[in-house]
């Protein structure tokens, strides 16, 4: 394109045209430390260039620090009370229902891919699993032959009037994985990197699965294994001449007892000790249909009351409460975390470093749970990193967030 704009605008954000290729990679789950010890391991020497000639930053993520929200975050560039996903699931005022938040009518904010594409850019999404995807891929005209989104978990059933292109395996060169494993992220990496070569895109968006994070701690053998395939591709990245920055959804922290059995705070219980049983309402965000990689356990909840309740005093017992890291009410909430506050409850709580919540222990399926578990959604699990293969001019905002990607890239790199 030699026509376009110099700059496009999207949520208020103006992102400069792409002189390269540029990609955007959200590595699910990936807390500092998988990275470095790689590193350390020699399992990632593509990683450790780029940390050492491009920009090795660090980043904070949206609260709660869970995969939708922040995913939703880096590809509008703004926080869930300007897009709306603020969970995974939600309690919708309107019905009264708990609803899954994966449906694209929920997103409030245009993306930067439809921006970019509305200008006339070629620009590709690639998800692990398909319940993000069509959050992200809002918008886009397939029918321009400029856009492509697919997901790994779908791949067999791509097609071009729903996803810009046919043969996806055939297109990708692999077998369609698991959901359940390290090769769904690999897939992503891989449909990359045959994008870039192909397709060209001016704008790209990786985002993978946190399988392997929520099972292999930094420095264990599953996960110095998932982070040199990640090196790979992200190797083959850069020396495609793309400009490639990655940050990650969330961190991640173990969540387990001694014992390996995992450390929950049931907040139903909890809740139904201070008012009538059952008037309380808790709404675990991190609720989502493939359980198998936290039975539902994050350190996030909100929760909804009975008009007659004390507010006030229930937060503050609940402040008190052994594994409570915070508890805060609605206003509170959404004005220290950007968040909508009609998907909020009258309550919210984050648990501490090693503590998830729940509802009652029989609402949550733990068979899943192979491993001790290891989860996120709080506080602890807010930093994140940001790699850049470029170098970045002048000092970036403090604090940098992981939402800052797309400017980071576009606005910020040393042309
Ligand atoms: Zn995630
Ligand atoms: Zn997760």
């Amino acid at each position: 394109m030699s026509n376009h704009p110099a700059a496009v605008t999207v949520n208020g954000r103006s992102y400069r045209w792409p002189s390269a290729p540029t990609v955007v990679i959200c590595l699910d789950g990936s807390e500092p430390g998988y990275i470095e010890t790689a590193i350390d391991k020699g399992l990632a020497p593509n990683l450790a260039r780029l940390m050492r000639d491009g920009a090795n930053l660090s980043a904070l993520c949206v609260i709660p620090s869970f995969t939708n929200p922040n995913n939703l975050s880096i590809i509008t560039g703004r926080p869930p009370a300007v897009h709306g996903i603020a969970g995974n699931y939600f309690l919708d005022p309107a019905s009264g229902e708990e609803v899954m938040m994966n449906d694209a009518r929920f997103l409030r904010a245009d993306t930067i891919m439809k921006g970019f594409a509305d200008a006339g850019a070629r620009v590709a999404v690639v998800t692990a699993k398909d319940k993000l995807r069509a959050l992200l891929a809002k918008g886009l005209d397939f029918a321009t032959g400029r856009a492509i989104a697919f997901s790994a978990e779908k791949a067999d059933q791509a097609s071009r009037a729903a996803n810009g292109l046919d043969e996806a395996l055939a297109f990708v060169g692999q077998p369609l994985p698991a959901v359940y494993s390290a090769a769904l992220s690999e897939f992503v990496f891989a449909a990359g990197v045959k994008l870039i070569a192909s397709f060209r895109p001016d704008v790209m968006y990786l985002s993978t699965t946190d399988y392997v994070q929520h099972k292999a701690a930094p420095g264990s053998p599953a996960a110095d294994a998932f982070y040199a395939m990640v090196d790979r591709y992200v190797g083959a990245l850069d020396a495609a001449g793309a400009t490639v920055v990655l940050t990650a959804d969330h961190g991640m922290n173990d969540k387990h007892l001694p014992d390996g059995s995992p450390d929950v705070l049931y907040l139903q219980d909890a809740l139904d000790e201070l008012i009538e049983p059952g008037a309380a309402r808790v709404i675990l965000p991190i609720t989502d249909p493939y359980v198998a990689h936290h039975g539902a356990l994050g350190s996030f909840a909100t929760i909804y009351l009975p008009a007659e309740a004390d507010r006030a005093e229930i937060v503050a017992a609940l402040a008190a409460t052994p594994g409570v890291e915070a508890a805060m009410d609605r206003e509170e909430a959404c004005a220290r975390f950007e968040l909508p506050p009609d998907r909020v409850g009258d309550v919210v709580v984050l648990s501490g470093r090693h503590k998830v919540l729940g509802t009652t222990a029989a609402r949550h399926d733990l068979s899943g749970l192979t491993e001790p578990l290891r989860s996120h959604g709080g506080l602890w699990e807010q930093r994140v990193p940001m790699i850049v293969n470029r170098r970045v001019a002048g000092p970036v905002p403090e604090p940098l967030r992981n939402f800052d990607a797309f400017d980071v890239a576009l606005n910020r790199i040393v042309q």
